[in-house]
Parts: C-alpha cells; sequence; structure tokens
C-alpha cells in the first residue's frame, strides 16, 4: 500500500507544481481523505522516528541532522522543505519512504503536535526551546507544555533535552532514558543577551536564581526553595568562538569549525550533535555533517570559491536585512581583511522602488577592514554612490554586469568575501559563485 501512496502523492505534488504551488502539503489533505489513518500506516514499519521542535531553529536543527545522516549513507525520512505539520509530515512520509527506510528525523511545529501524535508516537523527542515572543500565538506557554506533557506522558518517548532553558526541562519526568545538552558557563559569552525577564521555578513558583545567563532564558539556574535545577548535561559546548563562522568543541572533544554564523546557532549544533549521537551515528561521521552543512537557500550560505576564500551569501532586500548582512564582519578579528560584493536589482518583484538603500546603515562599515567592495546589478551605481555617502575607506567597483561582477570577486584574494545580493539578483549570483 505504501508504493500506492507514493504514487498518488507525487502525483499529487507534480500537479501542484504545475499551478505553481509548492507541492508540500496537498499530498498529504488528499491523502488523508483517501485514508485517515494514512500517516499510521506509513510508519509503521520504522524503527526509529525523531522529532525535532523549539520555537527557534527547529528548522536548521533537522535539516543539520538530516545532511549528516544523509551524507553518512543512512536512508531516513526527513522534512528538509519545512513542512511541519500534520499534511507536510504526511506528504513526506508519503514520498521518501522506501522498504529499507527505518528512520525519520522529523521538524514539527509546536503548535501541530497533538494533531500529529493522535497518529504517530515518535521514539526520540528533542525539544531545543521555547520563547515567548514568538508563541503569542499558541497562547502562553505554560498552556503550551501543558498541551505537550499531555501528549508525551506515559509513552516511553525518550527526550533529548536543552538543559540551560528551564521550560523545556519542565518536561524531564515525562520521558525515559532521557539526553541533555547545554552551554557551559566559561564556554562562550553571547553577543546578545538580552533583558533577561524573570523565570520562575515550575514547582514552587518562586524566581529562579541563575548563576550565569547565555541569552533569554537560557542559562545555569537553581530554585533555592525546591529541588528543581538545570540537569547536568550529557552533551556541553565547553568551547565556542565565532569567527564569523562557528568553532566549537563538544565536552572538551576536539574543535571543529563548521559553515554556520552566527552564535545562536551554537545550540542548534549542540542540538544536533546529540541527537545523532543518541541515534548511534559515530563520532566521525557527525563532525564530518555538521562541519561541511550550510543552507543552499542563499540565507546565510557559505560557498567556496577556491581553497582559501569562503564566500558569505545573505540576501537582503530591505533595511533591516541589509544591515544584520553587514554587520556579519563585526564579529570577526578586525586584522582579517575582507571584500564584499552588493548587488542590486529593481525587476518586479524587488519593487522598482530601490530608495530604501538610504535607509540602511552603510556606516557600520567603517569599523571594518576592508580592501574591496564590488557594486552589481541594475543599480549598480546608485549602491556605489550610497556608500560613498557613507565615506568608506576600501576600493570601490562598479560593474552592472553580475557574471563579470563574481568574475572580479574571485580575483581577490582575502580569506572571506561577504556577498549581499537582493531578491531578483540572488540566484544568478548564486549561479555565479558556484561555476568555477
Ligand atoms: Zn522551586
Amino acid at each position: 500500500m505504501t508504493s500506492v501512496y507514493k504514487i498518488i502523492a507525487k502525483s499529487v505534488r507534480f500537479a501542484s507544481r504545475l499551478v505553481g504551488k509548492k507541492g508540500t502539503d496537498l499530498p498529504g489533505k488528499v491523502l488523508r481523505r483517501i485514508n485517515p489513518n494514512v500517516l499510521k500506516e506509513i510508519t509503521k514499519d520504522f524503527d526509529e522516528i525523531v522529532f525535532v521542535t523549539g520555537t527557534n531553529g527547529k528548522t536548521t536543527t533537522s535539516n543539520l541532522i538530516g545532511y549528516t545522516l544523509r551524507k553518512a549513507d543512512v536512508k531516513i525520512v526527513n522534512n528538509f522543505e519545512g513542512a511541519n505539520m500534520l499534511d507536510g509530515i504526511i506528504s513526506t512520509f508519503a514520498i521518501q519512504t522506501n522498504k529499507d527506510t527505518k528512520l525519520a528525523i522529523i521538524e514539527i511545529d509546536e503548535g501541530s503536535i497533538k494533531r500529529v501524535m493522535e497518529y504517530i508516537t515518535p521514539t526520540k523527542f528533542v525539544f531545543n526551546n521555547f520563547f515567548r515572543d514568538q508563541i503569542d500565538r499558541f497562547g502562553e506557554i505554560d498552556t503550551l507544555i501543558e498541551s505537550i506533557v499531555k501528549q508525551i506522558k506515559g509513552k516511553n518517548i525518550q527526550l533529548i533535552l536543552n538543559s540551560d532553558d528551564p521550560f523545556v526541562i519542565r518536561l524531564d519526568k515525562y520521558g525515559v532514558n532521557n539526553r541533555y545538552f547545554g552551554v557551559n558557563a566559561d564556554a562562550y559569552q553571547f553577543k546578545d543577551s538580552g533583558i533577561t525577564e524573570s523565570k520562575f521555578c515550575p514547582s514552587c513558583s518562586k524566581e529562579l536564581n541563575y548563576s550565569h545567563v547565555h541569552y533569554s532564558q537560557m542559562g545555569i539556574y537553581a530554585c533555592d526553595n525546591c529541588d528543581f535545577k538545570r540537569i547536568e548535561p550529557d552533551y556541553k559546548v565547553t568551547f565556542a568562538k565565532v569567527n564569523p563562522l562557528i568553532t566549537i568543541s563538544i565536552s572538551n572533544e576536539e574543535e571543529f569549525t563548521t559553515s554556520q554564523l552566527g552564535d545562536f546557532n551554537i545550540y542548534n549544533l549542540l542540538s544536533a550533535y546529540a541527537t545523532l549521537d543518541t541515534v548511534g551515528l559515530d563520532k566521525t561521521k557527525i563532525i564530518d555533517g555538521l562541519s561541511t552543512y550550510t543552507s543552499k537557500n542563499g540565507r546565510m550560505q557559505t560557498i567556496k570559491t577556491s581553497e582559501k576564500t569562503t564566500n558569505l551569501l545573505n540576501l537582503a532586500k530591505n533595511p533591516a536585512g541589509m544591515n544584520a548582512s553587514l554587520a556579519i564582519a563585526n564579529s570577526m578579528d578586525k586584522s582579517i581583511e575582507i571584500n564584499y560584493l552588493l548587488v542590486l536589482n529593481d525587476n518586479g518583484a524587488d519593487g522598482f522602488d530601490i530608495s530604501w538603500i538610504w535607509d540602511t546603515d552603510f556606516d557600520i562599515l567603517q569599523g571594518q577592514n576592508i580592501k574591496n567592495i564590488v557594486c552589481s546589478g541594475k543599480r549598480a551605481k546608485e549602491l556605489a554612490l550610497r556608500l560613498k555617502y557613507a565615506d568608506i575607506k576600501a576600493n570601490v567597483f562598479v560593474n552592472e554586469n553580475i557574471t563579470e561582477a563574481v568574475a572580479k570577486l574571485k580575483t581577490f584574494d582575502q580569506e572571506y568575501n561577504i556577498v549581499i545580493p537582493n531578491y531578483t539578483a540572488l540566484v544568478e549570483t548564486q549561479k555565479e559563485l558556484e561555476s568555477r
């Protein structure tokens, strides 16, 4: 029957893509019409189903795990397209399951856990974090956690939990043989520790006492009034640096450099490491995957153009995105010289008005050690003019032709290039960078 579901799912996806849809949810919806218990049926021969959830980072974590397993030739089902609700998960299983597939790594939306667990129970469940600001649509975190407890309680699920988040640790008593991950207090100083609102003990409601805060509610905490406290992790980040790629050491083992930018990814790497080790992948293969994974979508993607040079590609289509991209180099050693390629088009999908570049804070660049800046795309000249007003000390080149601009960039010999295209410039810029 599984193969019949696959044929149906693929046909529906094909038809759905013909009319310009992504085709990730519709196959699941159609299959559910045919058989309401389809998910239960397709997954019955799996040995291991791992759910990954959390407010932030679940897509990256799930992709890191999926990529690493595939690179190690393990056959898996993985919803890497981010189809993380019931129908998307059904589509993923229907399309990807083969006779010998025994392992699934499934990113799941926090709000969909109840619905999906009506049909399947994971063998392992990874909880990364719960942040209040972004889950308002589910009501209070307390309500969310209570509903998750109802789903996982008494079902013999092995939980893989972030020790540093007291919200996550509340789930501890509802799993079996749990594994824990966390960042040591002296391992890394997070850049944006944010304002820590008061966090209260889930057992006695007294305010928790933090001896160290990483950021937000992440840290080393204990309740002075009862025995609720952070659980000593099995997997600890003992050292990390961000320059601007993350280098990390887990449980004092050898450091490895990843292709991830942004220090919040330290937790995603750690969570992926803990999960991969728990499913039994050997350490060399784990590190091989975690050190080479990069996104493919132009968001914080890394592309090597030579043995020496890494290009950090990040789409920016508004001042906020541009400011974040221009700030990437702020975490780098000032001794490292870098180049920029900025690509600005004004095609329909970009909006014809590109005056937003005047609202972007190009002054950020003044503190960076920049050798060359190449401006490209249909509005290259305007970019160059904007740079002039920001008074940046670097060689500025203007070439509207993206192919030629990327070729120019490749003639430079620095370790890092930062490449920031806007929307319609992304695909071409990406393609030119990847071509040898
Ligand atoms: Zn307490």
